[in-house]
Parts: structure tokens; sequence; C-alpha cells
């Protein structure tokens, strides 16, 4: 077994970095070479801005190369509770982002040529438990009406032709989507480079200070000045920025990958081929690879580290839950097992905007493989003086109240929505 992203290790490396000292000035400094930041950069270089991506290790390294490959357009929420949170308008605007998210991401692939397996899969959220079904049905009835008209409600038979496993019911959004996640990482971050961005990879962003308008960025390889920075460092962001790390909670998230299922095995399990997720707190999600392995993931524990050691821990428990849900693939081999830290906040509402000096987008709580392109985008067109799409525009951010950057309350957490998972 491989301890190493399924993504990382099937895509072609990047080979576009900078190399010699870090140095000069630019009009904007992006920080962090995720799909944030890539998405960012790429759109403020193809409109002739001087830009500089500064990455402390490489290019897809954090939760971009890591994720389970799930483009979804719902919200980390259901509908209902979004409207009650955000009021009607917000929460449909946010809805609406996460289903531009998909589009953009499609039409940005074919005009980079990026390769990366995209498909309109389809998602199904697969209810668990009967009344888990009743909630997905009520919220279904509201959102197909008023936000998004692509959503099916799919009945225990239906789900026959779908999934290999028992469910209650489901609700399908048509428009979610599949990629292979280095392969996208990597078009992105060649796109970039062709419309005259640098990188540099093995940068890490030690200091910054601002007079007058001039931001200068100190890294452990040299620094720059810049005229606007744009933080795109989501769960990975590094002590020095403590405004952030007070607001963003990093939670490790884990995955495996089966062998490769022969196309009978395949089949069997997934025959509708889509992505998938539970309705449990401590949930699961999954889908099957390119070369058709399924690709299985959840929270497993409620852990501030991903390494190998914590990684293989909650592999196990993964394996489990695996065959618990297909026990078809009972005993199967697992090639690769991997985490990564996801960018959660308080709410689980994503934030992006401008504070003190600096331009961020983060916190798309686990929704961010799509959000991502589409809010780095939109915080590039800001800083180009073009129109403000951004959804979560004056929304406030409190800190968490406590939290200084290692979430020290997580197994609390998860020992709630344990709690919950035996009695909801
Ligand atoms: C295991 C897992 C599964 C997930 N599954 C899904 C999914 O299926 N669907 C979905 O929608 N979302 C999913 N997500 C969430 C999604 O992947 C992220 O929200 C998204 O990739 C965030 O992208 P980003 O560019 O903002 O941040 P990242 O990709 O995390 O990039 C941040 C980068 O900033 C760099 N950095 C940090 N500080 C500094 C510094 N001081 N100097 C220089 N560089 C710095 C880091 O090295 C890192 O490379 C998952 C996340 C994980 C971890």
């Amino acid at each position: 077994m491989k301890f190493v992203s399924y993504w990382h290790d099937t895509a072609p490396a990047f080979a576009g970095a900078a190399q010699g000292p870090v140095s000069g000035h630019y009009d904007v400094a992006v920080i962090g070479a995720g799909f944030t930041g890539l998405a960012a950069a790429r759109q403020l270089a193809r409109s002739g801005a001087k830009v500089v991506v500064l990455e402390a290790e490489r290019v897809g390294f954090g939760a971009s190369g890591r994720n389970g490959g799930h483009l979804n357009n719902g919200l980390a929420h259901s509908y209902l509770g979004a409207k009650a949170e955000l009021g009607k308008e917000r929460a449909i605007a946010l809805y609406h982002a996460l289903d531009d998210s998909i589009d953009t991401i499609k039409a940005l692939i074919a005009e980079e040529g990026i390769d990366c397996n995209f498909r309109r899969s389809g998602k199904l959220k697969l209810a668990s438990k009967p009344k888990h079904f009743e909630a997905i049905a009520r919220n279904f009835e509201a959102l197909n009406k008023e936000c998004d008209p692509e959503t099916a409600l799919l009945s225990p038979e239906d789900l026959r032709s779908e999934v290999g496993s028992p469910f209650h019911g489901a609700m399908l959004s048509k428009k979610s989507a599949m990629m292979h996640m280095g392969r996208y990482v990597v078009g992105l971050a060649d796109a970039a480079v062709r419309h005259g961005a640098t990188i540099f990879e093995g940068t890490t962003v030690t200091g910054h200070h601002e007079l007058n308008g001039t931001h200068t960025l100190q890294t452990s390889r040299g620094s720059v000045t810049v005229a606007n920075v744009i933080m795109a460092t989501g769960a990975y962001t590094t002590k020095n920025f403590t405004w952030f790390r007070r607001r963003i909670i990093a939670v490790g998230s884990f995955l495996i990958a089966t062998r490769p299922l022969t196309n009978a095995e395949a089949q069997a399990v997934m025959p509708g081929n889509r992505t998938c997720v539970n309705t449990m707190n401590i949930g699961n999600y999954w889908r099957l690879a390119p070369d058709n392995r399924l690709i299985f993931g959840g929270r497993a524990r409620f852990s501030a580290t991903s390494d190998q050691r914590s990684d293989s821990k909650s592999g196990e428990i993964l394996r489990d839950s695996m065959e618990r849900i297909f026990p078809q693939l009972k005993g199967i081999d697992i090639d690769y097992c991997w985490g990564g830290l996801v960018d959660m906040t308080a709410d689980r509402y994503p934030r992006a905007g401008f504070h003190d000096g600096l331009w961020y987008a983060m916190g798309y709580s686990g929704h961010g493989a799509q959000l991502s392109t589409h809010l780095g985008m939109t915080i590039a067109d800001a800083i180009l003086g073009k129109a403000d799409r951004n959804p979560m525009q004056n929304y406030p951010w409190p800190a968490v109240p406590g939290h200084f950057g290692k979430p020290w309350f997580l197994p609390l957490v998860g020992q709630y929505y344990k709690m919950l998972d035996k009695f909801q």
C-alpha cells in the first residue's frame, strides 16, 4: 500500500516552477498554489497583471491534491438550513456559485486543453436511515422549486441501478461532476505560467508588512514587494497569519483507494458511476477513479493531523466502513491510503473578501474542489476592478472562541457527532 495521494501519484509533475532567488516587484502575490491561488493567478496573468505565486511545498501539495475528487454543486448544509441562516437571497447566490463553479471548471479545462477526466456524473446524497430520507425529501421539495430544478428524488427501488448497497432513498443532483484532481491542478499551474505568472515552489512566506500600500513579503528564499496579496492558504495557513488561523479550523479527512476493480466488480458496486455521499454525521463519500478503483473517504477520526501514522489508523477505519457498505469488497487490496486537512469554518460557510490589506478566499468546509476555482477567479476580478460576484461579500467572520490555530476541541466535536449518529 502506498501512503500517498492517488491524485499526486498518477498526475504528471509540474515542470514550470521558477528557479533562483525570490525577488523583484509584482502587481499581485498569491500565497498558496492550490486551486484558489492558481485560478486567481491565471485570471490575473491573462489580464496582463504581473503575478507571483509563492508556495511553501509544491503545486497541489495541500487539499487540492488530496481530496475525494467530487465536484458537487450542493452546499455543506441543507438548502433549508442555509436559507434559515443566510437568508433566501444569499443562500441561493451561494448555491448558484457552486453551480457556476462546475461550469467555470468545464469551460477552463476546454479553453486550456487540460486532460483531467472531467465528467458530469451527477451526485447521490444517500439516506442512511429512513428518517434521513424524510429530511432529504423535505429539503428537495424547496430546493427543486426555488433553486435547482436539476435535482430528483430517488426511491430505494430506483437506487438498485445506481449503487450496489441498500439505502433508504436519495437526492440526485444532476449538475455535479468528477475529475482527476492531480491532473487538473498541474494543468491549472501550467496555464497560469503560459499566461505569464511566475510560480515559486519550496517558498514559505514567513513575514509580511505593508507601508503606504506596498507589501513586502519575506520568504524562505528572498523577498518581494507587491501591490496586492491574496491569501490562498486554506487549512495549511502558517502560524504567522494569526487572523486567518483563528478563523480556519484544519480538520483531517482521509481516503483509501482499492486496486482497480474489474468491470464486473465496478458494475456490482457502482453501476450508476456517480459521486456518492451518505447522510451520517461521521459520514463517507466515494466514487470510482478513472482506472476503476473505488476511492472511499470520510472523517474517520476527528484529528487535526495527517501523516502516515494518522492516515494509516484512519485507513483501517475506512476499510471497515467500506466493507460494511459494500460487503462484496471484503478483503480487497487497498493500494493507496492518504489524508489531508480540510479548511473548515465554524459555521461551514466559505469566506472571501479583503481584511487588513489582504485579499482572501478559503473556508470551503469540504466543498472547495469546485468553489475554490470560482472564488479564486472572483477575488482576482475584484482586484482587477471588475464586478464583485462574491456570494459571501460582507458576511461577518468572527474568530472561533478559544481557537489559536490548533483545534484542541476536535475530539469533543467527534464525540458529539458520534452521539448524534446514534440517536438521529
Ligand atoms: C481529504 C480531503 C477530501 C476532500 N474532498 C473534497 C471533495 O470531494 N469535494 C470538495 O468539493 N472538496 C473536498 N475537499 C476540500 C477541497 O479539496 C479544498 O477546499 C480545496 O482544495 C482548497 O483549495 P485551496 O487552494 O484553497 O487550498 P489548498 O489546496 O489547501 O492549498 C493551500 C496551499 O497554501 C500553501 N501555504 C500555506 N501557507 C503558506 C505560506 N505561509 N507560504 C507559502 N505557501 C503556503 C500550502 O502549502 C498549500 O499548498 C477535501 C479536502 C480534503 C483534505
